[in-house]
């Protein structure tokens, strides 16, 4: 969804995106129960938990520096190919509900985006993104997050939820 700002080559190298630690365990993706299913299939044992009609993966207790690898994560990159979690497709792109209101804002520690032109990261979320996003999220409400203090907001949406 982003290959025209985001190339692969620099997404295969990074996988940030998909490991987390203690502070941003917050920002797992949301699964529907079919991805759910293939997941659970090739890593048996994965457990997931409800979240708002949709789900996220169980992560244990993390302490100090340890980090927890999403399931879904191979050392060929992600097992889910296209069909990955909507939230997935659109990161660092994230959207969040501001003072009652919903937002496009950015994850920092994207670094391949997080320092292109912000003209630039707006202009493509107005080419159609944002809409996309919005489009999505009236039928997933799981994945709008709480606001995240230090995410830069990118563009609001016209009308109040
Ligand atoms: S579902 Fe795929 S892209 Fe998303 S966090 Fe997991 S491994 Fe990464």
């Amino acid at each position: 969804m982003l290959k025209e700002i985001l190339s692969g080559e620099a997404c295969a190298q990074c996988r940030l995106c998909c490991i987390f630690d203690r502070y941003d365990v917050w920002e797992t993706p949301v699964f529907t129960a079919e991805l759910c299913e293939r997941i659970r299939e090739a890593r048996p044992g994965t457990e997931f938990v409800t979240k708002d009609g949709g789900y996220i993966f169980r992560v244990g207790e993390l302490r100090g520096d340890e980090l927890f690898s999403c399931p879904a994560l191979t050392d060929t990159g992600c097992m889910l190919g296209d069909d990955k979690p909507f939230d997935c497709r659109i990161w660092p792109y994230r959207i969040m509900e501001v003072g009652g209101r919903r937002a496009i804002t950015l994850a920092s520690i994207c670094d391949e985006l997080y320092h292109r032109p912000l003209s630039q990261l707006v202009d493509f979320l107005k080419a159609g993104l944002a809409d996309r996003i919005f489009a999505y999220a009236d039928l997933h409400p799981e994945i709008v997050k709480p606001y995240y203090e230090g995410y830069p907001v990118l563009l609001f949406e016209k009308k109040p939820l």
